[in-house]
């Protein structure tokens, strides 16, 4: 009898989100083909400890660096190494993996999934906002490391699957569809009213509570149009949106013979997660399965520019070049965690975003000091905004 492998060791930075968890689901059906050697977390120190606990990680680290001598306790019976603080984070990106899921939310991710593609291995992307911020830092790392990035976002992940490498001259155009998000067809004025609490309610995902506010104000598809720029190389002007209400067609490729090839699953993280974590193989995963009879009808609209000007942003920053892209992601940053802790209204996370390109500078973004620059100046003119916003709103 053949000896049996061994198992792949993975690391998973966010393991407390949604993703996170999705990820873990996956690599506790894994029948011990995987071992876990770091998982990380922000603030959710009881979670962390347990998700360390469950998987026998041999390292745990928690970004919060007062939370340090909580996690020792809650893990002192156990043969798990703890760190605390964002170095902490970095070290886990850092430990030998095979396989490492970055789940960070925001551009807090940034130097983790860079320590992570830096190492070599696999690296499974699902944490944007560090590829919009640094894109072509982190594709030039993955070249020299060695890493194979592999896009974990679903739009991403469904084009990487169609996409023919070998024939980019044969391809048109790839498409990213939108859900269009719970505002799908509102009103401005109704969505001037909208609360943190409908903001964050999506109609087909479940999500942690920065993406689906992106998902409803459309920022989420702005960020993956710079995401997808760095992914495949096609220019800004081939890279198609199109709102398609039930999220089942995650994404397209239109080739120039006139065939279009699309990636389809059920709206679940699972799968393309699942697709990340075996690839070029194929592993059995529990994700819902597509019912194409009991889904009926796919529809498909283009998206509502106006209501929705999140989108024109995205391709502004693109052509603006150098740091656009990271105060677009920094100032939307800023404006979410506004809108969440209800100092601005719902339209205002947008305005800001857009009041930020107008008034920061666009700087060259060679290397990660100029990026966290770029970044923290950004931070400091939208927060600037958020507070003249939140003394008018009565
Ligand atoms: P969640 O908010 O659910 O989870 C975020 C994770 O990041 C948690 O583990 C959180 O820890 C950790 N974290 C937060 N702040 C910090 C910090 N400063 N330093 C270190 N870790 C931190 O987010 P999601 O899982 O929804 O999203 C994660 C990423 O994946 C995002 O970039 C998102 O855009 C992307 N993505 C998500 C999809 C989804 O379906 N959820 C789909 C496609 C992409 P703690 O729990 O302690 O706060």
């Amino acid at each position: 009898m053949p000896p049996s492998p061994e198992p792949r060791r993975v690391s998973i930075l966010g393991a407390t989100g949604s993703i996170g968890t999705s990820t873990l689901d996956l690599i506790a059906g894994g029948d011990g083909h995987y071992r876990v050697e770091a998982v990380t977390a922000g603030t959710n120190v009881k979670e962390l400890a347990a998700i360390a606990r469950a998987t026998g990680a041999a390292y745990a680290a928690i970004a919060d660096e007062s939370l340090l001598g909580e996690l020792r306790q809650e893990l002192a019976d156990t043969t798990t190494r703890v760190g605390a603080g964002p170095g902490a984070v970095e070290e886990a990106a850092r430990m030998d993996a095979d396989w490492v899921m970055a789940a960070i939310v925001g551009a807090a991710g940034l130097a983790p999934t860079l320590a992570a593609v830096r190492q070599g291995g696999v690296v499974a992307l699902a944490n944007k906002e560090a590829l919009v911020c640094a894109g072509g830092l982190m594709i030039e790392e993955a070249r020299q490391s060695g890493c194979v990035l592999l896009p974990a976002d679903s739009e991403h992940n469904a084009i990487f699957q169609v996409f023919d490498a070998d024939r980019i001259d044969a391809i048109e155009k790839i498409w990213l569809t939108a859900s269009g998000g719970p505002f799908r067809d509102a009103t401005r004025a109704r969505m001037m009213a909208a609360t943190p609490e409908e903001a964050v309610r999506h109609p087909n995902w479940s999500m942690g509570r920065k993406i689906s506010i992106d998902s409803a104000t459309m920022m989420n598809k702005s960020l993956e149009i710079i995401e997808a720029s760095h992914l495949f190389p096609v220019s800004e002007e081939r890279i198609g949106v199109i709102v398609h209400p039930e999220s089942i067609v995650h994404g397209l490729v239109s080739y120039h013979d006139g065939s279009v090839l699309a990636g389809l699953a059920a709206p679940d993280m699972r799968t393309p997660i699942a697709h990340t974590l075996a690839w070029p193989d194929r592993i059995p995963a529990s994700s819902r399965r597509l019912d194409l009879a009991a889904t009926g009808q796919l529809t498909f609209e283009l998206p509502d520019e106006n209501r929705f000007p999140a989108l024109g942003l995205a391709r502004a920053a693109i052509h603006a070049g150098g740091s656009a892209p990271v105060t677009l992601n920094a100032a939307n940053e800023v404006a979410v965690a506004a809108f969440l802790d209800r100092r601005i209204g719902f339209l205002d996370i947008v305005a800001i975003v857009e009041a930020t390109l107008a008034r920061v500078e666009t700087a060259a973004t060679g290397d990660i000091g100029a990026v966290i620059m770029a970044d923290d100046e950004a931070r400091r003119r939208a927060e600037e905004m958020v507070l003249e916003r939140s003394e008018r709103t009565p």
